[in-house]
């Protein structure tokens, strides 16, 4: 296998941490994040918390100067594998405000340097299939929002298929999202904390050598925010809403943890979103869960739920 170059002790999942950075106008003095390196992060936890430190280890822990480009360069053979038949998903998870959009998609407003894996991946992808092009179709792309509230059936709307084979269609692509989040920041950011929204890639191939074909496929999925919603705060429909939402995390969770342990039963039956991505967890699929944190001292115990959420599955 060409692009295979993906393989650790973990087998087919691997959990990546970023911490984003102290945005314009926030004060840096009172980080909660300590010691970073390769693989590990140290959590500075206030007395509140039983004050001290926590250790936390994952297979590569991206502090806050780390680039788009570097954490692709990373992602890029998790990727690629793609091209060999091989289903992954890729997850970003964490509180409203860590950073999942911007990992997944780039800020509002983007430069070449800020593109996130989503352009990346597609750009990456289009070009070796374009250099492969006696051997690969164009690549389709479908983009769906799972809301977990909807009682509706599980049936994937392939109305948003749309095949993609120039750059230029990529960029105007990622454009018609850039778009409806200019219309209202505001409601768009609200919206898609409340909902997971899901990237899909086909890759359709034919193997040189023995002329089979090769399919395979990619979801990038930017997952609703993590956070507890207080029941004090939130009532009625939006209350439902943030517990559904909590509801399909866990079972997430539990998937994924699940295929580490290499148990029997993978309970994915218990949410929408596991359902809808049954075909690309577990048996020959890669799973790449990027958990993101904020420094900021009052996220402190966000912080620590997601962690905590990120070591079960890791
Ligand atoms: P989420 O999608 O998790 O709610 P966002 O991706 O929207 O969070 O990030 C919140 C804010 O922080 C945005 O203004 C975003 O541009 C900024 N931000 C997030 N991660 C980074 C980063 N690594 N570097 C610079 N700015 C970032
Ligand atoms: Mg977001």
């Amino acid at each position: 296998k060409l692009y295979n170059q993906v393989q650790d002790l973990k087998g087919n999942i691997r959990v990546y941490c970023r911490v984003r950075p102290f945005l314009p106008g926030q004060s840096s003095s009172m980080s909660t994040v300590g010691h970073i390196d390769d693989g590990n992060i140290m959590i500075i936890t206030p007395s509140k918390y039983g004050k001290g430190h926590k250790s936390f280890s994952f297979n590569k822990v991206f502090g806050p100067f780390a680039t788009q480009e570097e954490v692709f360069s990373d992602t890029q053979p998790l990727i690629r594998s793609v091209l060999d038949g091989y289903n992954v998903c890729i997850f970003a998870y964490g509180q409203t405000g860590a950073g999942k959009t911007y990992t997944m998609s780039g800020p509002n407003e983007l430069t070449e340097e800020s593109f996130g894996v989503n352009y990346r991946a597609l750009n990456d992808l289009f070009h070796i299939s374009k250099q492969r092009k006696d051997t690969f179709l164009p690549l389709l792309v479908n983009t769906l929002d799972i809301h977990n509230s909807s009682q509706k059936g599980l049936a994937v709307p392939n109305a948003n298929l749309v095949p993609v084979t120039s750059t230029t269609e990529v960029v105007e692509l990622m454009n018609i999202g850039q778009k409806n989040r200019a219309v209202s920041a505001t409601a768009m950011n609200d919206r898609s904390s409340r909902s997971h929204s899901c990237l899909t890639i086909h890759v359709q191939g034919r193997e040189l050598a023995s002329g089979a074909v090769l399919r395979g496929c990619m979801h990038l999925v930017d997952l609703a925010g993590s956070e507890r919603v207080n029941k004090s705060e939130a009532k009625g429909d939006r209350l439902k809403e943030a517990q559904h939402i909590n509801k399909s995390l866990s079972a997430l969770g539990d998937v994924i943890s699940a295929l580490a342990q290499k148990s029997s039963h993978i309970p994915y039956r218990n949410s929408k979103l596991t359902q809808l991505l049954q075909d690309s967890l577990g048996g020959q699929a890669k799973t790449l869960m990027f958990v993101h944190i904020s420094p900021e001292a009052d996220a402190i115990s966000e912080t620590l739920s997601t962690l905590k959420f990120a070591e079960r599955v890791a």
